[in-house]
């Protein structure tokens, strides 16, 4: 795919930080950025998570709507194509499900996003660089706090993964930001220069 499209939200203001739309037009970053100072570069989302995008994402994931990957991933190529390519990303890195959850779900929602959109884009996926070594309880009912120390010691970097500079993170939402700042912050021990990520969709700002 060439590098181009648009970067979603152009004319609603966001957060320079993760993107999320901001209520207040005068501030750079959101509530959660603007507390902890995140361990990514940027990131991107689609779409903010509401309506029918939020219906589409469930059906997605819990009722094995897989077909749908391809379409997100073509919206996110469509849409962040340009920035994607601005960013000079290497490899393309799905956020990992414990095993035991993608045994259960059957796959992993964020891998089939990231497979796709490298295909369409023709950047390298890697989706054993990040590993799940915990399981963890869904973040969705844990206040931020509880986020973080849900996720503590949840991931690892493999040894084995031959190391990129820049990378993208895909998920396939965003609420706070919690799991792509811990993955980061690994990455960045790991010693990758440069963390981004997408998602399909975005929370609003509280
Ligand atoms: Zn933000």
């Amino acid at each position: 795919m060439a590098c181009r499209g648009s970067l979603p939200y152009v004319e609603e203001p966001c957060c320079m930080k993760c993107g999320k739309p901001l209520k207040i037009e005068e501030q750079e970053y959101c509530r959660d950025c603007s507390r902890i100072p995140r361990a990514y570069e940027q990131g991107r989302s689609v779409w903010i998570h509401r309506g029918n995008v939020a219906q589409a994402i469930y059906q997605f994931k819990f009722h094995n709507k897989r077909y749908y990957a391809p379409i997100f991933a073509g919206e996110m190529a469509k849409k962040c194509g340009e920035w994607i390519c601005r960013c000079g990303i290497e490899t393309i890195i799905p956020v990992p499900l414990h095993p035991a959850r993608r045994r259960k779900r059957g796959f992993n929602q964020a891998e089939l996003l990231a497979r796709e959109l490298g295909r369409q884009m023709q950047i390298p996926v890697c989706t054993n660089a990040v590993l799940r070594i915990r399981n963890t309880k869904p973040q969705k009912k844990l206040g931020s706090r509880e986020r973080q120390d849900n996720l503590k010691d949840a991931f690892a970097v493999s040894g084995q993964w031959n190391i990129s500079q820049t990378v993208l993170l895909i998920d396939d939402i965003y609420t706070t930001g919690s799991t792509i700042h811990r993955i980061a912050k690994l990455l960045k021990k790991a010693g990758v220069q440069k963390v981004f990520f997408l998602t399909i969709s975005i929370g609003q700002d509280k």
